[in-house]
Parts: structure tokens; sequence; C-alpha cells
């Protein structure tokens, strides 16, 4: 999906588990090509917000819209077929396979099978230690590696949205940095729209065009990510009040 227009449109969504209210009325918009990153602490709601667009989980309220079309009640493998690719906070590759069955896996999705060949050629070439270890275990890649890998294996549908839960989690400063260039890079070759969780805003300020801040389920903040670089109204939208002064880890 490229040209003009929101690629993505979320309309006063409204997830609970039980009793719990996940997310209170969230909107937020992502326009073709952009990167769209939602900042906020442990259970804001960022992994419900990604489920709930990729069919997983069900709105109360609310609308859930891709290029224009209505998917708030469409299935998530019709939704996947749509164009839309969630890459899971954690990964979850299949560590016993190789990198190429883990490739192959994705393929079987869309029943291509040459097509599918010449994606995972192109996603190789792309990423060349992925070609390197194909035959490896994806478990015995560095962590770094098997994110890379868990984000190829998103492309195999050859998404135009793909969606990156917590793309940090775990790795090293010096790796983070690889995977956005690597995501960036995607964007910009495939031209696909990317969504990004994350805990902290500090990487992929960088890269994000916009940037939301959610906490406790509801959307606190969202600007240009130009406006946001001194890092104030971030930090103020996600603790809740102005800074003290006192030094905290940077959100
Ligand atoms: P994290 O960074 O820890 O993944 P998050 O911002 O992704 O956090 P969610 O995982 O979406 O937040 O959780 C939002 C809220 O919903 C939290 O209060 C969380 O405890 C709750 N929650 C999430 N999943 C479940 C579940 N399966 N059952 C019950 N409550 C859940």
């Amino acid at each position: 999906m490229t040209g003009t227009g929101n690629h993505l449109e979320v309309h006063d969504l409204h997830v609970s588990y039980g009793q719990i209210a996940a997310l209170r009325g969230v909107s937020i918009q992502v326009a073709c090509g952009e990167t769209v990153c939602v900042v906020g602490p442990n259970g804001a709601g960022k992994s419900t917000l990604m489920s709930a667009i990729a069919g997983g989980l069900r709105s109360k309220d609310g609308r859930v819209t891709l290029g224009g079309k209505d998917i708030s009640s469409s299935r998530p493998e019709d939704i996947a077929r749509l164009g839309v690719s969630l890459v899971p906070e954690g990964r979850r590759i299949f560590s016993t396979l190789t990198v190429e069955e883990n490739l192959k896996v994705a393929g079987y999705l869309r029943g291509d099978s040459k097509r599918s060949a010449s994606v995972m050629k192109e996603i190789m070439e792309m990423f060349p230690i992925l070609g390197e270890r194909r035959s490896y275990p994806a478990g015995r890649l560095s962590g770094g590696e098997q994110q890379m890998l868990a984000v190829g294996r998103a492309i195999m549908t050859e998404p135009t949205l793909i969606m990156v839960d917590e793309p940090s989690l775990g790795l090293a400063p010096k790796i983070v940095d690889q995977v956005y260039a690597m995501l960036d890079k995607i964007r910009r070759e495939r031209g696909v729209t990317l969504l990004i969780n994350e805990q902290s805003s500090t990487r992929v300020m960088q890269y994000a065009t916009r940037i939301y801040v959610l906490r406790g389920g509801l959307v606190q903040l969202n600007d240009a990510a130009d406006n946001l670089r001194d890092g104030e109204a971030i930090k103020k939208a996600y603790f809740g009040f102005a800074d003290s002064g006192e030094k905290k880890a940077q959100p």
C-alpha cells in the first residue's frame, strides 16, 4: 500500500481481559510508509493494541480500518491476507528448526511456493547473515539474529504493514541499533509501513515519524517525533507527572 492517506486507523478501541481494562478508548493513525512508535511502560496496553489490530482480540467498541477498509470484525488470517504481519514480543521463532525452515513455515501460509522461494532469496540477500546461517537451528542464533529472523519471517507474506512488539527486548544497545537499521531498510526498500512498540523511546526516536505514549490503556501523548526530541513531554506523559529533577531511566 503506497501513496497518501492513512494506512491504518484505530478508533476508540476498548479491550478488556475479564475485569481488567487493557485499552480504554485508544485511537491511533499511521500514514502509508510511516514509522510510528507506541511507547509505554509495562502493562500500558501496547501488546493488546497490536493483538487487537491483528484480529487476535476483539474490541467491545471502536473500529480498525486498513487502507479505509473496516477490519474490526475480520478474522486474523484474513487480516494477514490483507497485508498485516505481527512480530510478537519475545520473537517466538521455532528454535529447533533451521533459519531456512522458519522462513519456509511462514511461506506455507501464503500457499505459493514459487513466490515464497523468491521472497526467501530476497530476504537472504537483504540480510546476508541469515543466508550464512540458513542451516543453523534458529535457537543457536544470537538475540539480534533471532530478531532479524523474526522480522524476516514476517516479510515472507509480503505485508504492507509490519507491527513489531518490543524489538529491543533483551538486546544490547549496539544490536538494537542494527535491528532498527534493518527495519528502516525494509521500510525504504519494500515500501512497508511500520508500527513499533517500545518501552523506551531512546532508540526508536531516530527512525519514528510519530510517537504515541500509552499508559494505563489510554493515549497520553501523540505528536510528531520532531516535536518530542528533548524528551520532556514524553517523560511527563510516560510517568504521569512533571519531572521532579530526580534522575530516572529515559522512557
Ligand atoms: P509489556 O511491555 O509488559 O508487554 P504492554 O504495554 O504490552 O506491557 P499489555 O501486555 O497489553 O501491556 O497488558 C495490558 C494490561 O492487560 C496489563 O494490565 C496486563 O496485566 C493485562 N493483560 C495482558 N494480557 C492479559 C491476559 N492474557 N490476561 C489478563 N490480563 C492481561
